[in-house]
């Protein structure tokens, strides 16, 4: 997994981020969803709030109208009302004139709404009369022609019509009717009033505007709509006056209760908010799409996440610092660990803040463990010096011994020889064998000394490690074997490059490869080298088809003077091996055999090939 091979420092930054992004999304998520529904009650409680002020503000207005309507329409001199003698006294293009019976009281009209509000009188055959404020109509209309006028109860009402000759043409007016009742109750007219367009245009405006829907006040969001709508689904006012007088929208008439509620209209959300004017049954509606509505909201819902994501990297931030400081002296330890490791035995972790705790106590051993390996060294290098003074005394006195050894022995071949051919004739042939057998063991002596005098000079001829071409090494100990010996050496292509002494390594494959030519009976003598890549290492593979060794003797066969074949055979003193053998560790290396009688020996040479092995200190393979 991808985790479990993450370094330590980003496993504990990953822990803290964990265990405190748990509760900080937690919390974020909660408060978030718990934001977001209060403001979207909030909203929707704005809206209602809205219809509802509109709601109030008509109903007010249309029950002070008709409150004053209604007085007007008591106060009004039914009974001496002559309808006849009105109509008489009303003259085209001028309008009702001022001897109308009762005058004293139309002064009340003066009191009703505003200079565009239009006060009426209407009789019962629908004939109408205006009287406030002063309006000239060449023919004013039959109100009895009007459907909703017919429809009125006997208590009136409010109503929406186009009385074309008192309002603006094309744009329909709200009206307020009370019925004018006669001595004996029965209804003999209407009292009714014209309610000026601006007044609910302001009412509009202002409901709008008091729920801060808009930027500057009177201009409302665009997005914002608020239309009172009658019982038969008109508006009789819009905050576009374009729509008074149209039917309003499906959707909206479908929202049939008081309240809020989220409508889908054709695929885009809008918030809906119905309120009702009294007990009229006319309404009023306002409309926001949604997006428009919760925009507030949504810009909570992007601080918030923006605290969010700040806290988050802030949390990270402080989660990797934490950990970097908690896994400090850890890395001071694994720094001293990997420094004592390397070498650097005088190396001390300092974790002087952490001297009483675990860490600290695991500091003082890694100290305590470099200490003694230290001192173990120093013994070690004592001793190794120690050792290499005794090595090359001894190589002194056995180079000296068996130089005088070998004067001796060549005053003893002399003499002997003097004696056999001075004194032939007075020898028994016995004597003669005996004095032959001599000088053959005084022969073989001396090859025993100058082995030994070569082994010795070859410690002595010790060189640098250099890097070498191992192909060019091979083909020169190939050359010097082939002066001594017959057969093959073939070298597979591509020998890597070696670091060493080339010297020694040029005795190491010079006696492999003489070996494996010499103790050979094979009509065609063949040595095949070989070459393998084992990763920190390159393997050598010396391969010959001679007389093989049994492997009862593979444990012996590198100990110095070890000898399998009989002397006339196979000439030797049992030196070879063992100097390759003390070649191939000077380099850190290791040298095998694999092999059994009459079937060929395989020896395998394993070095290095990294320099700084070389000088390193025990190196296992
Ligand atoms: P030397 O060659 O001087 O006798 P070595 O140390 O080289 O001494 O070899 C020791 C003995 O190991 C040899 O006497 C021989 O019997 C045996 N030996 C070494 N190399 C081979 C080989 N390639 N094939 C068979 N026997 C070997």
């Amino acid at each position: 997994m991808l985790l479990s091979r993450a370094n330590l420092r980003t496993k504990v930054t990953l822990l803290l981020l964990a265990l405190s992004l748990g509760p900080l999304l937690t919390s974020a998520i909660v408060n978030e969803n718990r934001a977001v529904a209060t403001g979207k009650a909030a909203v929707r409680e704005r809206h209602a709030q809205a219809a509802r002020f509109a709601a109030f503000a008509v109903s007010t207005l249309f029950e002070d109208i008709q409150r004053d309507v209604r007085m007007l329409a008591t106060r009004f001199p039914v009974g001496a009302l002559d309808a006849d003698a009105i109509s008489t006294r009303i003259e085209v293009s001028k309008g009702l004139l001022t001897e109308a019976p009762g005058a004293d009281d139309i002064q009340v009209f003066n009191a009703l709404h505003g200079s565009e509000s239009r006060t009426f009188l209407a009789l019962g055959d629908g004939r109408m009369f205006f009287a406030e404020p002063f309006h000239n109509v060449p023919q004013p209309p039959n109100l009895n022609a009007l459907q909703w006028f017919q429809r009125l109860g006997p208590d009136g009402g409010l109503t929406l019509g186009d009385l074309a000759p008192l309002t603006q043409p094309g744009r329909p007016s709200l009206i307020v009717i009370v019925p004018l009742k006669g001595p004996d109750g029965g209804r003999v007219g209407f009292v009714g009033h014209i309610l000026g367009q601006s007044a609910i245009d302001a009412i509009i405006g202002e409901s709008i505007w008091i729920d801060r829907f808009s930027g500057a006040r009177g201009e409302a969001r665009p997005s914002v709509a608020l239309g009172l709508i009658t019982p038969t689904g008109v508006y009789a006012a819009h905050s576009d006056p374009r729509q008074a007088g149209r039917y309003a929208a499906p959707y909206i008439l479908e929202h049939r209760f008081p309240g809020t509620a989220e409508v889908d209209r054709d695929g885009d959300d809008v918030v809906i908010a119905r309120a009702d004017v009294g007990r009229t049954r006319w309404y009023v509606v306002l409309t926001t799409p949604r997006h428009g509505a919760y925009r507030d909201v949504y810009t909570v819902i992007w601080l918030l996440t923006a605290v969010v994501v700040l806290t988050f990297i802030f949390v990270l931030l402080f989660a990797d610092y934490l950990a970097s400081v908690l896994l400090r002296p850890i890395e001071e330890l694994e720094r001293g660990a990997q420094m004592i490791g390397a070498g650097a035995l005088d190396y001390r972790i300092e974790l002087n803040q952490h001297s009483h705790d675990e860490l600290g106590r695991l500091a003082g051993t890694f100290n305590n463990m470099g200490e003694s390996l230290l001192r173990t060294r120093r013994e070690v290098d004592a001793y190794g010096r120690h050792l290499q003074v005794a090595n090359q005394e001894l190589d002194a006195m056995v180079y000296a011994i068996t130089h005088d050894l070998k004067k001796s022995l060549r005053g003893i071949e002399a003499f002997a020889t003097f004696v056999e051919e001075d004194y032939r004739d007075r020898l028994e042939a016995e004597g003669l064998d005996m004095l032959r057998s001599i000088i053959q063991n005084v022969h073989r002596i001396e090859k025993l000394a100058d082995d030994l005098i070569g082994l010795v000079q070859h410690e002595r001829e010790r060189g640098e490690n250099v890097r070498f071409s191992l192909m060019e090494l091979l083909r020169e100990a190939r050359e010097h074997c082939m002066v001594a010996h017959v057969g093959e050496v073939v070298i597979q292509p591509g020998m890597p490059e070696l670091v060493g002494d080339r010297v020694r390594i040029n005795l190491l494959f010079t006696n492999l490869i003489s070996n494996g030519l010499k103790f050979n009976r094979s009509p065609r003598p063949r040595v095949e080298i070989e070459w393998s890549d084992l990763g920190a290492y390159w393997e050598i593979f010396v391969t010959d088809n001679g007389i093989g060794i049994d492997p009862r003797y593979h444990e012996h066969i590198f100990d110095l003077f070890f000898r399998l074949n009989p002397k006339d055979e196979f000439d030797g003193t049992g030196t070879g091996l063992n100097l390759c053998k003390r070649i191939v560790e000077e380099h850190r290396g290791t040298i095998e055999l694999e092999s059994a009688a009459g079937r060929g020996c395989r020896f395998t040479v394993r070095l290095p090939k990294d320099p700084a092995l070389l000088t390193s200190p025990g190196v296992e393979l």
